[in-house]
């Protein structure tokens, strides 16, 4: 396993669904556009952007 905390900012992620804390640490990179998956409820997320040290997300709705 590569451990490459070093690029990545201290990035925070909170899930909109669940409100748990996102395990950010399975993503290489963090970029607006991409999508993630919620480590506890395992709701898909958009990532919009970022506020601070804060990723912003949206649900996206796969159930369609
Ligand atoms: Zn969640």
């Amino acid at each position: 396993m590569i451990q490459d905390n070093m690029k990545k900012p201290n990035m925070l992620c909170v899930c909109p669904e669940c409100k748990n804390v996102i395990d950010l640490s399975r993503y290489p990179t963090i970029t607006p556009g991409m999508v993630i998956e919620c480590n506890h409820c395992g709701m898909t997320l958009l990532i919009k952007g970022f506020d601070g040290d804060n990723v912003k997300t949206e649900i996206v709705d796969e159930g369609k």
